[in-house]
């Protein structure tokens, strides 16, 4: 019985753990994309897409949404409209994924990497306060995971330093912070669809954005240089700001009408995930040596993307690591357990930024978590029903006695 799997004993699974796959499909959805495809308007702010946008905004407080191909194109579009370029400085997290720190890159502006809190794995409001320079236009908070950036202390410092927030929500769909929805706290909110995030349309992105002015800017960025709604051919609203990088960045009715209905869902799974979420958290932390991340400090509904929890590596036996943690809870037939993306964003295989055009200025806490303690949970395991949590539970609990000094 206390045998691992990983050593031939017998697994906590009877069978190894099965997930309905990712994203939901629902058969409705799939009626309304054969009828947008028999009418041959599949593009440049047809109806679903500005019903989308609308909703989708309002949903979390926000005057404006701007939808788009991806949440990469997202944040370079609300740094370039912010007017920052090369010699700006665009303060991020130095454990987030790599789209946060390439935008700035992009439009050839700097970005200086800080460091998270140790709870929350959120950008450390001191950590930022102390990497502000005179160069310094922006800062872009992230939500990670399953908990916020500190809104309140972040939009402080913002505000008394002249700097503008740019929310990456990428996974943090629904949340709200003190009653009110991420992405509407600073001057831009971001939000990704890619096929493994909260909300998907394979592909996708969406700003939002309280402030008239950066909207329109936004949609010219979107749209080639037209104004909001502007259809193609029209020429209302005049030429875009002279010298301001216009694209094709739009997005089509398909991915509108797969994410308009995921909406309709959107509430109601949140909560059944952050339920899950805490009914785990509780049975974790009882396990010596576990802990998990902590959910924001002012979330009145907050959004898991993944669920973190960390292993202290002083209690694992020697030579052991969270490494191996995880492959004998998922030998155990968990599956879906992870350790993520396994280094600072900087330090990820695929960053090939020269060193001369970004900045680290910290990382500690964030390195250490990432390299010998955070272990991932995915989205279907908070979907899942209560008697699988208590497996994966029991697994943990297994792994962990057998593995601890
Ligand atoms: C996924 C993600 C993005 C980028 O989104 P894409 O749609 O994949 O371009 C940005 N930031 C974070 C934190 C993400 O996880």
């Amino acid at each position: 019985m206390n045998t691992l799997a990983v050593n031939g004993g017998t697994p906590v699974f009877s069978e190894p753990k099965t997930f309905a796959p990712w994203p939901p499909v629902y058969p409705e959805t799939g009626d309304k994309l054969r009828e947008i495809y028999m009418s041959a308007n599949w593009s440049f702010y047809g109806p679903v897409e500005n019903e989308f946008e609308k909703k989708f905004a309002e949903y979390h407080n926000a005057e404006y949404g701007i939808f788009m191909v991806n949440g990469t194109t997202t944040l370079e579009c609300a740094l370039a409209a912010l007017g920052i370029g090369p010699g700006d400085e665009v303060i991020v997290p130095s454990w987030t994924w790599m789209a946060t720190g390439m935008a700035p890159v992009y439009l050839g502006a700097t970005p200086v990497f800080v460091d998270g809190e140790k709870d929350t794995f959120c950008l450390d409001p001191e950590a930022f306060e102390a990497a502000i320079t005179p160069r310094t236009k922006a800062v872009i908070p992230v939500h990670l995971f399953g908990s916020m950036a500190d809104m309140d202390k972040i939009c402080a410092i913002a505000v008394k330093h002249g700097i503008a927030v740019i929310e990456d929500c990428a996974h943090a769909h629904g949340g709200k912070w003190n009653g009110k929805g991420v992405g509407s706290f600073g001057k831009v909110g971001s939000f990704s669809f890619q096929q493994s995030k909260i909300m998907t349309s394979g592909e996708g992105g969406l700003c939002t954005t309280n402030d008239p002015k950066l909207f329109e800017t936004i949609c010219r960025l979107k749209h080639i240089g037209y104004v909001p709604g502007g259809k193609r051919g029209a020429a209302t609203g005049g030429k875009p700001e002279m010298g301001l990088l216009c694209h094709n960045y739009r997005a089509t009715e398909f991915q509108a009408q797969i994410l308009l209905d995921q909406l309709d869902h959107l509430e109601s799974d949140t909560v059944y995930r952050s339920e899950n979420a805490e009914y785990l958290r509780k049975k974790l932390e009882a396990i010596p040596g576990l802990k998990t991340q902590a959910p924001g400090r002012c979330a009145t509904m907050q959004s898991y993307y993944v669920f973190g929890i960390t292993v202290d590596p002083e209690v694992l036996k020697p030579g052991l690591t969270k490494a191996d943690v995880i492959a004998a809870v998922n030998a155990e037939g968990a599956n879906e357990v992870f350790g993520g993306w396994g280094a600072v964003t900087y330090e990820q295989n695929l960053w090939n930024v020269a060193p001369e055009k970004y900045r680290v200025e910290s990382h500690e806490v964030v390195r250490d978590i990432i390299q010998n303690r955070i272990i991932l949970l995915g989205i279907q395991w908070l979907m899942s029903d209560r008697a699988a949590l208590d497996k994966l539970v029991e697994a943990f609990a297994k792994v962990m006695k057998a593995y601890s000094r």
